[in-house]
């Protein structure tokens, strides 16, 4: 696995590159640069799908503000 991409590491979702709670700084940069408002949107929501799974119980406006709040 590269390591210079900042992608999530399941099951932390701490970022690969950075160790920071993902998505960190440079991957929402990144992502933004990659895809629309909607299609970014879509993107995460996805995403915060699948954290729930993985992640022990968080307060919902954490995850909210952490994978979705941001890409709008
Ligand atoms: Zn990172």
């Amino acid at each position: 696995m590269r390591t210079d991409d900042h992608t999530a590491a399941r099951p932390s979702w701490d970022c690969v590159a950075c160790d920071q709670t993902w998505p960190c700084d440079p991957a929402r940069e990144a992502l933004r640069s990659e895809m629309d408002r909607v299609g970014l949107a879509i993107y995460m929501w996805e995403r915060l799908d699948e954290a729930l799974y993985d992640l022990p119980p968080n307060p919902p406006a954490e995850l909210f503000e952490r994978f979705l709040k941001w890409t709008w």
